[in-house]
């Protein structure tokens, strides 16, 4: 099983617990505020006082026993890049660290984050996509441009099959899924037919699907 050493129990902190916590996974919480570390007790298969900027503290944790560390330390930026830097020292496998700026994701990188996450820009991207048309459901970005968006069926394309419409060699559009009345169909074939009302989970160019969706 997955081990994984979480740092720093705020609301960004807990609530990554709390889905670790639903998969299962193996985790060793860590805060040096008591009572942030008490809302996670019962959430999580290991909890411990500590500061995590203290050298002899982190190596008492055998840091290269997890499979993966996360900072999740959020406004103390000298304690998120120091606890960063000292995993890194300490032999961790692999770090994820939390930026709330575009100059502490550099720093992260360059001082021994294997991954940034940066929750409020990418939340606030997803809001703001979201809102900019009625048609979209959900949005996901991926890496190089390319992103999956849940977005309603364009109407002229009801009642027609995925193979008629040659949706990927026209559009350079891939159907990843179909939504109808809630729910969700995964195997999709050329011979797979959009009902009317679907929604679509598509995989492309973001440019691509938001001209093709008249979506900017
Ligand atoms: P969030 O936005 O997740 O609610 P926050 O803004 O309340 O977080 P942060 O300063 O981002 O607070 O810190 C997140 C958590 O990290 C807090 O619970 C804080 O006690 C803990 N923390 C900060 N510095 C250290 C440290 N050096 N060692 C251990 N825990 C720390």
């Amino acid at each position: 099983m997955r081990s994984i050493l979480l740092i720093g129990l705020g609301r960004f902190g807990r609530y990554t617990a709390l889905k670790l916590n639903e998969m299962d996974l193996q985790v060793m919480a860590v805060d040096k505020d008591e009572n942030h570390v008490n809302k996670v007790m019962n959430y999580v298969t290991d909890a411990l006082i500590g500061d995590s900027t203290s050298e002899d503290f982190l190596r008492s944790l055998g840091i290269n026993n997890y499979d993966v560390c996360i900072v999740a330390i959020g406004d103390d930026f000298m304690a998120s890049l120091e606890t960063t830097s000292l995993l890194k020292d300490l032999g961790a496998k692999y770090i994820i660290s939390r930026a709330t700026g575009k100059t502490q994701e550099k720093f992260l990188l360059r001082n021994g984050a294997d991954e940034v996450v940066f929750p409020e820009r990418d939340l606030a991207i997803w809001t703001a996509i979201r809102c900019s048309s009625d048609s979209i459901s959900n949005y996901i970005e991926l890496d190089d441009g390319y992103s999956i968006f849940e977005i309603q069926a364009p109407a002229s394309w009801a009642n027609q099959t995925i193979g008629s419409i040659d949706i990927r060699r026209r559009y350079n559009i891939n159907i990843l899924g179909i939504r109808v009345n809630d729910t969700l169909m995964m195997d999709i074939t050329a011979n797979t037919k959009i009902e009317e009302k679907s929604t679509l989970m598509v995989l492309g160019k973001e440019e691509e699907i938001q001209s093709f969706f008249h979506l900017r």
